[in-house]
């Protein structure tokens, strides 16, 4: 019995250790199946992902290169499109200044022709000083402000000398008749040419006698020689140095003899009307400031010639106007202006 039990006993142990081991079994390979699964599926993401990421990283690796181009590409392009605008603007500015280029040579070329015709007439036609006979180019700038065609440069005569000397060689017999002449501030080369000629009887004077080699002083507003004493006087720039220019006028107008003639120069403004005159202007620099010289007394206005005509003369003084512009050129006589040739009136004695 016992045995039989022992039998009994030991196969139930037997099965029931048997059952234990294929249900754990069962149960260990179900959860190896489930693992494996799970690894599969885990394998397969993995995968999905390293693809997925691989992919991406290329797209934004391949994107981001293609910005960069881009971006790159756009710089460049504005760059491109600033410097091609630079470059027309630069065109337009070359176009501009051959256009000035040109004109500026069309004027230099106006202006080389202006002067080679200047050049050619002054040396076909040559100017010429009537008092030295000089044949120049030009008369020399001279004056405040300049005068052009002024100062002979050979013999040191202005406009109004050579205008002058031109009056009485063309327009009078003084050079020629035998004439007795009164001189005031005689220039050197009136004097020179006055004093040699046999037909004048000369007579230079000046209030200061040492700036002009004379003897003695003569004033002009007291004249020590009898009346009717010249045929001519030639009185240049003179009155406007005198106090008493009206006494003076008198005076030339006393020693000359009836019919005789005098030429007489003022510095003139014809825009003032009446001559301006003002005892408080008694400085060098006032009478510059005022009258245009230091040793001035006053401005004469275009009453000038009443004042000569009051004095009994009887005055011209169209000489200027009817000088022709080729002779105005040739003698240089731009700024020759105011000059009075004063007639001593015949009285008749009834
Ligand atoms: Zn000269």
């Amino acid at each position: 019995m016992y045995i039989i039990l022992k039998k009994v006993s030991v196969k139930m142990i037997s099965d029931s250790v048997a059952e234990s081991f294929e249900k754990n079994n069962r149960e260990l390979i179900k959860k190896t199946e489930e693992l494996e699964s799970n690894l599969i599926t885990s394998l397969k993401n993995i995968e999905l992902l390293i693809s997925e990421n691989s992919q991406h990283s290329a797209k934004k690796i391949s994107d981001s290169i293609n910005e960069g181009f881009e971006n790159n590409n756009r710089e460049l392009i504005i760059k491109i499109d600033e410097l091609e605008s630079k470059l027309l603007k630069s065109l337009n500015s070359i176009e501009i200044l051959k256009s000035e280029n040109s004109q500026n040579r069309k004027q230099i070329v106006y202006l080389e022709t202006v002067l080679k015709d200047i050049y050619d007439s002054s040396v076909i036609e040559k100017k010429i000083c009537p008092i030295c006979n000089s044949q120049i180019s030009a008369f020399l700038p001279f004056g405040d402000p300049l005068r052009e065609n002024a100062l002979c440069p050979n013999c040191g005569s202005l406009e109004r000398h050579r205008g002058s000397y031109l009056f009485l060689k063309e327009k009078t017999n003084i050079l020629e008749e035998n004439i007795k002449m009164l001189h005031f501030a005689p220039e050197n080369f009136f004097r020179e040419i006055f004093s040699k000629k046999e037909n004048i009887e000369y007579f230079p004077v000046d209030l200061n006698p040492k700036v002009f080699h004379l003897k003695e002083s003569t004033d002009i507003q007291d004249l020590q020689f009898p009346d009717d004493t010249f045929d001519f006087i030639y009185c240049s720039h003179i009155l406007e140095h005198v106090p008493h220019d009206q006494q003076a006028i008198k005076e030339l107008y006393r020693v000359l003899k009836p019919n005789g003639a005098a030429l007489i120069m003022v510095p003139l403004k014809p825009s003032l009307k009446e001559t301006y005159e003002d005892k408080s202007m008694n400085t060098p620099e006032l009478r510059q400031k005022h009258y245009g010289q230091s040793d001035h007394l006053r401005l004469y206005g275009s009453d000038f010639q009443g004042k000569l005509e009051n004095s009994g003369f009887n005055v011209s003084n169209d000489f200027r106007e009817k000088i022709d512009e080729k002779s105005v050129k040739k003698y240089g006589l731009k700024s020759y202006r105011d000059f009075f040739y004063c007639n001593k009136k015949i009285i008749v004695k009834k």
